[in-house]
């Protein structure tokens, strides 16, 4: 139950509690999310997917006006199945200076701060618009993100610029690669084992194109990451019937990680032209499938925006660049310069016993609440 003396552990407490992981609905939590922020003067606004079971909210509040902020993140998490955890995944534990439970750190603290924030401070008298954006899908390919693009668009000259919470050790990360995910599928055709010259293998070709593949992607460096170059891995393999028979089936499932000024479309010509190549020599029919393109985050617009919270931050918060990726790339696209910076700690997310220091949420607090009063509630300088 949420009191209006509720503090952000009590706010993290009950949006832990949200089993959200991605292949669940967010539902409750968007309606609690809702419902709590109408209840402070914020205007919502509910897209949903395709078969109604999670949602996306655009949350507002304030003047109908340009240089706006908005505060982004996602409210699903990954699964803790086949994890060693010692506490109970979503319920709330506070141990030696940390919290600990799922989404903790990626990136559930983030909403529970801003919640503590809409609880703590006077927001009926913005001078700016203040917009709240929380997502569905995005650990599994930002789709909520990418369905909220239209909308976004038609607000972007209302923002100045997007805050996205996710776990980035308290840095500002003004760029980061994309993700493109690919299914192949490899048809060859069957044989008995001793007369390959029968058949044609879709095992061989899959190895020929992994083989391949990455030596004819793109070897341009950017040394701001690590790996400076876009980096390729197969994750997943599955093909064959026996090991007597010539494989008919092979399905890969890998990612490349290109640099954030890469489009797919350049990408999936390298992609097709090494297929056909190698199609051609080994007479199996192959088929590349892209499941997921999630742009990159390009440090152009963004040192406005790292200006303007300078104020409002330690001195010593360094400016980096991220191999994960986020929604960031996304929001960029419409228009709305976007920096990734959260209480979170990168080395937490994903992780079994997940969680979030007290200090670092502490410190973000003071953050959040000295932007939004000082910047939307005082200044009027805009960025653009
Ligand atoms: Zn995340």
């Amino acid at each position: 139950m949420i009191t209006p003396e509720a503090d952000y552990k009590d706010f993290l407490k009950h949006l832990i509690a949200f089993n959200t992981i991605s292949d669940q609905s967010n539902l409750p939590m968007i309606d609690f999310l809702a419902s709590f922020l109408e209840g402070h003067g914020f205007s919502t606004q509910r897209y949903f997917n395709d078969d109604n079971t999670k949602a996306n909210l655009i949350a507002r509040i304030g003047p109908e006006t340009s240089g706006g902020i908005m505060l982004a993140g996602h409210t699903d998490v990954v699964p803790v199945e086949e994890q060693p955890w010692t506490t109970s995944p979503f319920s709330l534990v506070e141990q030696d200076g940390v919290l600990i439970g799922r989404g903790t750190s990626d990136m559930k603290g983030f909403i529970a701060l801003i919640c503590d924030v809409v609880e703590q401070l006077d927001l009926s008298q913005l001078k700016r618009p203040v917009f709240l954006v929380f997502t569905y899908d995005e650990e599994v390919g930002c789709f909520g993100a990418k369905r909220l693009k239209e909308a976004l668009g038609k607000l972007a000259d209302q923002i100045d610029f997007a805050l996205i919470g996710e776990p980035t050790n308290f840095s500002l990360v003004n760029t980061h690669k994309g993700l493109q995910a690919n299914r192949t599928h490899f048809t060859g055709k069957p044989a008995h084992s001793s007369c390959p010259h029968l058949g044609h293998s879709a095992i061989m070709a899959a190895a020929g194109f992994l083989q391949k593949l990455p030596e004819k992607l793109p070897k341009e460096e950017d040394e701001r990451f690590t790996p400076a170059s876009m980096t390729f891995n197969a994750g997943k393999i599955h093909g064959g019937n026996a090991l007597n028979i010539i494989a008919e089936h092979c399905l890969l499932d890998w990612e490349c990680r290109p640099l954030p000024h890469m489009k797919a479309s350049s990408i999936e010509t390298v992609i097709d032209n090494c297929a056909e190549e190698v199609s051609r020599e080994t007479q199996v029919a192959i088929e590349n499938e892209m499941v997921s393109f999630v742009p990159g985050l390009s440090a152009t617009q963004n040192q406005l925006v790292i200006q303007v919270l300078k104020p409002f931050l330690p001195e010593d918060i360094p400016v980096t660049a991220a191999p994960f990726v986020t929604e960031a790339g996304i929001f960029q696209e419409v228009d709305i310069p976007t920096i990734v910076f959260g209480p979170g700690e990168l080395e937490q997310a994903h992780q079994p016993d997940e969680s979030v220091s007290i200090e670092a949420m502490e410190r973000y607090r003071r953050f959040l609440m000295t932007l939004i009063d000082n910047y939307c509630n005082k200044h009027l300088t805009t960025i653009s």
